[in-house]
């Protein structure tokens, strides 16, 4: 409440952001440290048994190509053919995902952008013809906006598109996404939450930045004060909270001054093996939508096994019941995208409770 308060106050007012945000970001810091989510154990245990009955969340990789080459990133890593998924594929596993009784929708792939992918929106469009698809949405780097349409991209049924970019200038775009396309991508962001605003915001709109520190030239430009006047709301830059991809991208790769996520402990299980589940362009299931580059924790094929068998299948109790005994998959023990389970049962009790 308070931080969405702050958020819209920052978004009226862009040009007192370069002072505020020092301040907001050591508030925050000093807040996670002393806060400590806690549930009572029936309440956990009942969550989770949810959790454990229905999946909530399909995640299908409609491409992992990917038109960027950002330095924080494992796309150039990954050993798996590239490609992108056929429209019958997407729609016979929606049509599954339906007979299975429907859910969120994700189009975010493990590495790669859903809109290098042409028939993008004809695949949002026909999973969105389904009433029993919930939320539909992916993440971007907006670079080939242009070639779908922003209007077309914001009707086509979509409900929450993240964009992943960096503003501030040219130079430092290049460094860290890897290609030189900073007008580019600008132009297509403005149009992105210009149309947005004219349609009457169709679409909720998240936008993060990875920048160089210091961070002041990045709130004092021109360009992120457009961009938060848009979007009515302060625009946060990805600080000191990097992914390392299990070893692959070191400290170095990461947007100048940037540091690693830091994980504590790995006592119980990651959300991430109760969440959901990614299916790959070439069907392979995996039980994790964030960072199974390995492929460490495949579950199974789409082309052999139901979405109900996967979930509720040995392959996936095995996984999350060795972890209780210490047995941490090999990924996940090198992995700092680690979150436990126990938070995000907090945080999303009443969403859980309600989406059974
Ligand atoms: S972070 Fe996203 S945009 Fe950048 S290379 Fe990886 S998949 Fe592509
Ligand atoms: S620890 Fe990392 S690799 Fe393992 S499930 Fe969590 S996010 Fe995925």
């Amino acid at each position: 409440m308070m931080r969405d308060f702050v958020s819209r106050f920052l978004g009226r007012f862009p040009r007192v952001i370069p002072f505020v945000a020092p301040v907001v970001k050591t508030i925050k810091k000093q807040f996670h440290s002393i806060r400590k989510p806690r549930m009572d154990p029936d309440t956990a245990g009942h969550l989770k048994g949810l959790l454990e009955s229905r999946l909530r969340v399909l995640d299908v990789e409609t491409t992992n190509v990917c038109n960027a080459r950002c330095s924080f990133c494992a796309y150039r890593f990954r050993k798996r053919p590239s490609g992108i998924m056929s429209l019958d594929l997407f729609s016979a596993l929606v049509d599954r995902y339906v007979v299975y009784g429907g859910g969120d929708l994700s189009l975010t792939p493990l590495v790669g952008d859903p809109l290098v992918d042409k028939d993008l929106i004809r695949k949002i469009r026909r999973a969105r013809s389904h009433p029993s698809i919930k939320e539909i949405s992916f993440a971007t780097n907006l670079i080939a906006l242009d070639r779908h349409g922003a209007e077309n991209l914001l009707t086509s049924g979509v409900n929450w598109i993240f964009v992943s970019t960096s503003i501030g200038n040219r130079d430092m775009y290049r460094t860290i996404y890897g290609v030189d396309k900073y007008e580019r991508v600008m132009a297509n962001l403005f149009t992105l939450l210009k149309t947005n605003n004219e349609l009457g915001r169709p679409v909720s709109i998240s936008v993060s930045l990875r920048c160089s520190k210091p961070y002041r030239k990045v709130f004092s430009s021109a360009h992120y004060r457009r961009a938060v006047e848009l979007l009515g709301r302060y625009i946060s830059i990805i600080d000191d909270d990097y992914v390392n991809w299990t070893g692959l991208i070191r400290e170095e790769d990461l947007p100048a001054g940037n540091k690693f996520r830091r994980v504590r402990d790995r006592k119980e299980p990651c959300e991430q093996l109760y969440h959901g589940l990614q299916v790959h362009v070439n069907g392979d299931v995996s039980l994790c939508c964030c960072v199974d580059i390995h492929g460490d924790l495949l579950v199974g094929n789409v082309h052999e096994d139901s979405i109900e068998d996967i979930w509720r299948g040995n392959a996936i109790r095995g996984i999350r019941t060795a972890w209780d005994a210490g047995n941490i998959p090999r990924t996940c023990s090198q992995c700092n995208m680690y979150a436990p389970l126990s938070a995000f049962l907090v945080l999303n009790r009443d969403r859980i409770a309600q989406r059974n």
